[in-house]
């Protein structure tokens, strides 16, 4: 029996060594343990919601019991702490949330009288027996958990496989799965890369993917040959708008934060700026020093500052945007060069200025701190620069709230945050969609967000004493 992803190895962002193994399982291991989690799942969905969110509590305070070593974990995986212990935190408060919300969520309609006469239908819900959960290395616990939770509050097993970058954080989690056995019998861990997550599209239910353009068009293809749904959750370009009149007391903090945060590893992150001109100068002159005094987090891993690149091929990424920028006229007003530190990929928060659409930084996702900053004149040409992007994801705007809002429904994009920027990644309530190739399926979130886990049956029940079949004529 050969593992798959045989040979692959795990990199240090810190440090820039390969210093461990992957441990993928063999492709017979896959199918016994999709077998086991199926067969327990029959009981966690006969359970109801009521047994489901206690459980569900149980794991909380699991999670909470290992809260310092999964942030351990997941900052050796990332190379940065601060966001680590906020992954632990927004997994454990949705748990809380869903716990909290599943009963009335999944309460069975009450049968329902038809139009046809003594015809009734009772309704009922059906979870998805298990649901595969492909995530990515920039939040490794809160992407793979923000599916799985409300899965498992639907009734489903899941299984999860993250990112063959980061998977150090299984180890502290499948310690959570120990202490709440209901949990571990419909919850599977897997390492793997791309050969095992092939390998269990065609043994699961549904997927649950995030990750690049690239791969989710593999994966929705494995998906659709194999007849099951896929939620896929992509790429973006979020663009950030700053009008005339706006607060930059807001704007400039909140875009900085938006841009920089986890490094701009974050789908969400603000990728580009358009700022009315008669705001420009002032807006760099503020953001650039802000952004030059939040430096990299090198050396002290406990200081300020941003973190490490997490994947080794976004080095070369963002070397390439930024190289491209300047060859076609971009100037860097803070940060600017890509330096290698410890063995590890830093790049200071950087302001570009002098941008335009010629330019990858302005038109391909670079998922790094960069703030290019463009000046537009008009409502008009700046809802076209935004919308000029294959991505769909979210935006933000700064500025007067009746023209931002009338500006904001013109946006390609799933939500669009009004003078604040990335709110998606601090709350869960808004219901959004993915638009172009930002992604394809339900909302992820809201409380809609579990009808993605479930399909509706009804029982069409004749109860009627009269002829039957009465729609026939008589005689
Ligand atoms: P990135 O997040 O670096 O852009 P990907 O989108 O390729 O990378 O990876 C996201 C997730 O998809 C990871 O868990 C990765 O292992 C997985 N993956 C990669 N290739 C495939 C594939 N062919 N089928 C299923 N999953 C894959």
């Amino acid at each position: 029996m050969s593992n798959l992803d045989a040979g692959v190895q795990v990199r240090n962002p810190r440090t820039g060594l390969n210093d461990r193994p992957l441990e993928a399982p063999s492709h017979e291991e896959l199918v016994a343990l999709t077998s086991r989690l199926r067969a327990n799942q029959k009981r966690w969905q006969d359970a109801g919601p009521t047994h489901r969110a206690e459980v569900l509590l149980r794991w909380r305070d699991a999670l909470i019991a290992h809260k310092d070593e999964l942030a351990q974990a997941l900052t050796e995986d990332t190379g940065r702490r601060t966001e680590s212990s906020i992954e632990v935190q927004v997994s454990v408060d949705g748990l809380k949330r869903w716990a909290g919300q599943v009963v009335e969520l999944l309460d069975e309609e009450t049968i329902q009288q038809t139009t046809m006469p003594g015809v009734s239908v009772a309704p009922s819900i059906r979870p998805y027996p298990l649901v595969g959960i492909i995530s990515p290395w920039n939040f490794p616990l809160l992407l793979a958990l923000i599916d799985a939770i409300p899965a498992l509050a639907a009734g489903c097993a899941v299984i999860i496989k993250p990112s063959e970058i980061t998977p150090r954080f299984l180890a502290p989690l499948e310690k959570t799965l120990i202490d709440v056995p209901e949990i571990g019998e419909v919850v599977g861990l897997i390492e793997g890369a791309g050969e095992t997550g092939a390998a269990l599209i065609p043994l699961v239910d549904l997927v649950c993917f995030t990750g690049s353009v690239e791969t989710g068009r593999i994966v929705a293809e494995n998906a659709a040959r194999n007849f099951i749904p896929a939620s896929l959750e992509l790429g973006g370009k979020d663009p950030a708008i700053v009008l005339p009149g706006a607060n930059l007391d807001r704007a400039v903090p909140g875009i900085l934060w938006g841009a920089t945060a986890n490094s701009g590893q974050s789908c969400l992150s603000i990728e580009r700026v358009y700022i009315h001109e008669s705001l420009h100068d002032e807006f760099v002159s503020r953001i650039s020093p802000m952004a030059s005094a939040l430096g990299v987090n090198y050396p002290d891993l406990e200081g300020r500052g941003i973190g490490p690149m997490i994947a080794e091929d976004q080095i070369a990424t963002i070397q390439s945007h930024l190289e491209d920028a300047y060859a076609k006229g971009a100037v860097a007003t803070a940060g600017g060069e890509l330096k290698i530190l410890g063995g590890g990929a830093y790049l200071e928060p950087t302001i570009l200025t002098n941008v335009n659409h010629s330019m990858k930084v302005m038109t391909e996702e670079t998922f790094g701190p960069i703030i290019p900053v463009m000046k537009f004149t008009s409502d008009e040409e700046v809802l076209s620069l935004a919308n000029d992007t294959i991505y769909g994801l979210s935006a933000a705007i700064f500025g007067d709230e009746e023209r931002a809002k009338k500006l904001g429904r013109q946006i390609d994009a799933g939500a669009v945050s009004i003078n604040d920027a990335a709110l998606t990644g601090v709350m869960h309530e808004g219901e959004k969609q993915a638009f172009k190739l930002s992604g394809i399926g339900g909302s992820r979130m809201g409380k809609i967000s579990i009808r993605r886990f479930y399909r509706r049956q009804s029982l069409l029940i004749n109860s009627s004493t009269g002829r039957d079949p009465w729609w026939w004529p008589e005689g």
